[in-house]
């Protein structure tokens, strides 16, 4: 069975083909600046070159028809015809607190997705255009919607629920709802295999530090607790977000400052985090580099970033009773050994003891603790295409 994974954003769009047989990645592509000038797909296969198609994309429908040719095509591609598709697997950010599990596609439920527009205004459109677009272009292909909030729906109402009017939570659905989902069920599944443990015995954090960074508490096997909330800008500094600050910024901002509330919008989610404090980038390995070399305001935002992190995790494991693993992924968890090291920095009273030497990997599945250590920590490459393929493959067979 091979599954075609779909990750829509609002003008591109990722994807893989997954042998389900083997769980291996025949081939991965992206398709860049649909709808804008110069619009390209570029896809990869292990042991070809990589094919390059520069062609005008005018929309998500366009650019699903070019992903499909691409797939066939005799000397890139990797199937013989669109049959060998069984599934689409479609990510899908938002399901509200209807979905705590991936579901197969159809119309009552790619209703349900279009109802949760409101929550997520910036990420659902973009997927709904893509789960349309397949629909039309493969009428007969079972499609399953793969939420980034569903795993999260485990949390308890004390997690949750926030401490505002009650009937704000009634009338807008105004709660944490949690993201990177997919990810923190996948590293959190995966470290309990490599270790050989029962996953229902083990209270594990799971750090996903990229881009955008959410860290999750997981006691036994259930999302506890998530740093994320109501939106992906709250909880611990990122990229260019924010992360969790005293809301009051805002009204005084626009009080005592005349900006509008668009422009404090875009910047908690787009000037802020260690793009805001550092002055440099909100790209990580250019802010460890400008930190390096003295930049001052570079050394304060990897430090906040340090901090935010290492209590978020010590929050947790009030959350849960105590820590048996941590889990770092995504780019700067699978990457940075030297992030990894500063943010565990102050943990040792856990019973955690960092191993300087396996410390070292990159991007691969390694315990980073001593053999002595009581608290366990992997770093452990996240895979969310390989998650929304099996539980793709799952519902429909
Ligand atoms: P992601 O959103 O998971 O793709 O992660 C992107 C982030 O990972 C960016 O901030 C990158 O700078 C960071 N990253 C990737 N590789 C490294 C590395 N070797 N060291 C530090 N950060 C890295």
């Amino acid at each position: 069975m091979k599954t075609l994974v779909i990750n829509c954003g609002s003008s591109s769009l990722k994807y893989q083909l997954i042998d389900m047989s083997t769980e291996e990645c025949m081939v991965q592509g992206l398709v860049e600046r649909i709808g804008i000038e110069g619009s390209v797909l570029t896809q990869k296969v292990e042991g070809k070159d990589k094919y390059v198609i520069n062609t005008e994309i005018k929309n998500h429908k366009d650019a699903i028809k070019l992903v499909l040719e691409a797939l066939i095509d005799p000397v890139h591609g990797v199937i013989k015809s669109m049959d060998e598709i069984s599934a689409v697997g479609h990510r899908v950010v938002h399901g509200g607190e209807k979905y705590s599990d991936s579901v197969l596609i159809n119309d009552k439920v790619l209703q349900s997705i279009k109802d949760c527009i409101v929550l997520a205004p910036l990420h659902n459109p973009p997927n709904i255009i893509g789960i349309e677009a397949c629909k039309e272009l493969m009428p007969n292909t079972p499609m399953v919607a793969v939420f980034d909030t569903a795993f999260h729906q485990t949390m308890p109402k004390h997690s949750y629920i926030c401490p505002l009017p009650y009937d704000l939570y009634e009338k807008y659905g105004i709660r944490k709802y949690g993201f990177h989902g997919t990810s923190h069920k996948y590293v959190s599944n995966k470290v309990a295999e490599v270790m050989g443990k029962d996953l229902k015995d083990l209270k594990i954090v799971t750090c996903h530090l990229g881009n955008g960074c959410s860290l999750a508490a997981v006691k036994n096997g259930k999302s506890v607790d998530t740093s994320m909330g109501f939106t992906p800008l709250a909880g611990v500094m990122m990229g260019t977000r924010s992360g969790s600050i005293d809301p009051s910024v805002i009204s005084f901002l626009i009080e005592q400052h005349g900006y509008t509330i668009e422009e404090v919008d875009e910047l908690l989610n787009k000037k802020s985090g260690v793009l805001g404090i550092s002055g440099v980038s909100s790209d990580f390995r250019d802010v460890l580099a400008a930190g390096e070399a003295g930049n001052e305001r570079a050394k304060l935002a990897l430090e906040i970033f340090y901090y935010k992190v290492r209590t978020q995790i010590a929050a947790y494991a009030g959350a849960m009773g105590g820590i048996d693993v941590i889990v770092f992924t995504a780019g700067i968890g699978e990457n940075s050994s030297i992030t990894r090291k500063e943010i565990l920095k102050g943990l040792e009273f856990f019973g955690l003891e960092l191993n300087e030497e396996n410390n070292e990997i990159r991007g691969k599945i390694q315990e980073i603790s001593t053999e002595d250590s009581r608290v366990k920590v992997y770093v452990v490459p996240t895979n969310e295409e390989l998650m929304i393929a099996r539980d793709t493959a799952k519902l429909v067979k």
